[in-house]
C-alpha cells in the first residue's frame, strides 16, 4: 500500500473520543445533544461530537474551581509539577501519529504538516513551560532594612480558552501550558470543526498525572459553549484566538459579567516588503511563497500582502513561478504534500468571494485565481498584481492561498502601505542594508518583524499584535504574566 493509502486507511480506522472531558472523564452533554464533525475533504462523518452549552460549561468550571481552591495543583512542589508536564509532553511524543491524524482529519491539513509542525510545536510548548516551572523566580523589592517587601506571582484561578480551527492543538497549548504552569486551572472550548486532538490531549494529561479538573475540554458551538465560558462568573480570564468579530464579543461578555480579564489574539494582513536592494530575490520568493501558501493561507500571520519596490517585481515574480513549479499541492494524506484544500466549504466560499473582486479595479491574476466549486476545497496558490493598497483585497483577511501584490516607489511608501491596515500582527522586510533593516523594522507596526526571512518562530519569543490583531501575547516567559497577577507582601521586621 502507498504511504498515502496507509495514512488514509489509518484515518478511516480512527475511533476518536468525542465527548466532553470534565474532571478526568469523558461525559455526554447534559442536554444529550451532539453536532456532526465532518471530514472536509471527503464529507465523511468523523464523529458525533458532544455539543456543550451553559450547563456543561458550568460543570467544567466548577470542576476546575474545585481543584484550584483545593490547591492540589497550585500548591504542588514545583519540581513535581514540572515532572508531570514533562511526562505529559513525552506522552504527546509517544502518541504523535494519532494526534497528527486527529488534527489532519478535522482540519484537512497535510498529514506531513501535522506530524512535523503542529504536534512537535505543541509538545515543545508543554515541555518548555514545564521546564520553566522550577526556573522562574519572584522578587524582593529594595525596601528599608527593617522591612521585607516581596513581589510574588499569583495564579488567577480558572482560565477559559476559546480557540480556532487552523492550528487547533498548537494554539490551545500556547494558552493552556503557561496557564497550567502558573498554577491555574483551564477550560478549553475548541473550534466546532477541530475538537478531537484537544479532547485526546486532555486524556494524556491525566495519564501524566495532572490532577483531574486542572484541564477540562468542552466542545460546542461558539455562541453557546464559547459564550457561556466567556460570561461565566467564576472564570478569571478568557484567552481567545480567532476573528476580530468574535474578539469584540468577548470584550462585551467580560464587561457584562464579572469584568474578567480578556487576552485577544486576532487576525492579520501581514506585509512582506521587498526592497530593491534585496540581493537574493530567489530566497525572498521562496519565503514569500511559504509565508502565504503554508496551511493554504489559513494562518493568522500569513504574509498575505507583498509590497514591492520599483525595479524588482518582474524578477521576483519569475522566482515565485519557479518556486511553485515544484510546490506539491494535493492529497492531505500524501506525506509529501505541501498544500492541501481548505478547512470547510464555508471557508472556500469566503475565498471565492474575494476572487470575484479581481479585475474590478485593474487587478491582474499572475497565477492561480480559479474558484473551486462543489465538494472541491482546493484553491490553487494565487498571486494577484496591481492591487490598490486601500482595496478590500489589500485590507481584509482572506484566510486562503491568495497573495496580493502592491507597488511602492520607495521604502518610505512601502512602510506607509504596510502600516496602512487595521491589522498589525506580523511583517517582513527584505533588504541587504543593515542600517535600513534596523530603522525600518522599528517603524513597522507589527507584533513580529522578520528581516530577510518569514515565519521564524519558537516558543522562546512572544506572539501577538496591535489594533485589530489583538492585544494579548502568547508564548515566551512573558505569557506567564498573562496568566498571573503580581502580589505585594510587606513584612515588618521590627
Ligand atoms: P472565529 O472567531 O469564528 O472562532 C474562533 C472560536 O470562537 C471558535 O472556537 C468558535 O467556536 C468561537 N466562537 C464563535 N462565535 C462565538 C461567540 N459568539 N461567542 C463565543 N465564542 C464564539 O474564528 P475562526 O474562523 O475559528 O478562526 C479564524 C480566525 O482566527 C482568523 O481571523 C484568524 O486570523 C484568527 N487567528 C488568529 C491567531 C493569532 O494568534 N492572532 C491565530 C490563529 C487564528
Amino acid at each position: 500500500m502507498s504511504e498515502e493509502k496507509t495514512w488514509h486507511q489509518r484515518a478511516l480506522d480512527l475511533k476518536p473520543q468525542s465527548k466532553i472531558f470534565i474532571h478526568g472523564n469523558y461525559v455526554d452533554a447534559v442536554s444529550g445533544k451532539t453536532f456532526e464533525d465532518i471530514a472536509p475533504h471527503d464529507d465523511r462523518l468523523i464523529a458525533h461530537v458532544a455539543s456543550g452549552d451553559a450547563a456543561d460549561i458550568d460543570l467544567a468550571v466548577q470542576s476546575s474551581k474545585k481543584v484550584f481552591d483545593a490547591g492540589s495543583w497550585r500548591e504542588m512542589n514545583p519540581r513535581d509539577k514540572k515532572a508531570i508536564m514533562l511526562r505529559w509532553a513525552s506522552l504527546m511524543e509517544k502518541n504523535k501519529e494519532e494526534l497528527a491524524l486527529l488534527e489532519a482529519v478535522d482540519t484537512g491539513k497535510p498529514i506531513g504538516d501535522a506530524l512535523s509542525v503542529d504536534i512537535p510545536n505543541a509538545t515543545r510548548v508543554i515541555s518548555w513551560y514545564g521546564e520553566a516551572i522550577d526556573k522562574t523566580y519572584e522578587e524582593i523589592a529594595p525596601a528599608p532594612r527593617n522591612a521585607l517587601a516581596m513581589i510574588t506571582r499569583e495564579p488567577l484561578g480558572v482560565i477559559g480558552a476559546v480557540v480556532p480551527w487552523n492550528y487547533p492543538m498548537m494554539i490551545a497549548s500556547w494558552k493552556l501550558a503557561p496557564a497550567i504552569a502558573m498554577g491555574n486551572s483551564v477550560v478549553v472550548k475548541p473550534a466546532e470543526n477541530s475538537s478531537l486532538s484537544t479532547l485526546r490531549l486532555a486524556q494524556l494529561a491525566i495519564e501524566a498525572g495532572l490532577p483531574p479538573g486542572v484541564f477540562n475540554v468542552v466542545p460546542g458551538l461558539g455562541p453557546q459553549a464559547g459564550q457561556a465560558l466567556a460570561r461565566h462568573m467564576d472564570v478569571a480570564k478568557i484567552a481567545f484566538t480567532g476573528s476580530p468579530a468574535v474578539g469584540r464579543k468577548m470584550l462585551g461578555y467580560a464587561a457584562e459579567s464579572n469584568m474578567k480579564q480578556v487576552a485577544l489574539e486576532l487576525g492579520g494582513k501581514s506585509a512582506q516588503i521587498i526592497l530593491n536592494d534585496c540581493v537574493d530575490l530567489k530566497a525572498a520568493a521562496s519565503a514569500v511563497a511559504w509565508a502565504i501558501y503554508y496551511n493554504a493561507g489559513q494562518t493568522c500571520s500569513a504574509g498575505s500582502r507583498i509590497i514591492v519596490e520599483k525595479g524588482v517585481k518582474d524578477e521576483l515574480f519569475a522566482h515565485l513561478r519557479e518556486f511553485l513549479s515544484s510546490f506539491l499541492v494535493g492529497s492531505q494524506f500524501d506525506p509529501t504534500t505541501q498544500m492541501a484544500g481548505l478547512v470547510s466549504k464555508a471557508q472556500r466560499d469566503r475565498v471565492n468571494s474575494y476572487l470575484d473582486l479581481v479585475g474590478k479595479d485593474g487587478e491582474e491574476i499572475i497565477f492561480g485565481g480559479q474558484k473551486s466549486q462543489g465538494s472541491d476545497l482546493l484553491i490553487a496558490p494565487t498571486l494577484i498584481d496591481k492591487v490598490k493598497a486601500t482595496s478590500r483585497l489589500a485590507q481584509e483577511e482572506i484566510f486562503g492561498p491568495v497573495l496580493v501584490s502592491i507597488d511602492a516607489h520607495n521604502a518610505d511608501e512601502a512602510i506607509a502601505i504596510a502600516n496602512g491596515t487595521d491589522y498589525s500582527l506580523a511583517a517582513s522586510i527584505w533588504t541587504s542594508n543593515l542600517a535600513k533593516a534596523h530603522t525600518l523594522a522599528r517603524r513597522l507596526r507589527a507584533g513580529t518583524v522578520w528581516v530577510n526571512t518569514f515565519d521564524m518562530v519558537d516558543v522562546i519569543t512572544p506572539v501577538g499584535g496591535f489594533g485589530l490583531s489583538g492585544s494579548g501575547r502568547d508564548k515566551s516567559l512573558h505569557a506567564l504574566d498573562t496568566y498571573s497577577a503580581l502580589k505585594t507582601t510587606w513584612i515588618d521586621l521590627n
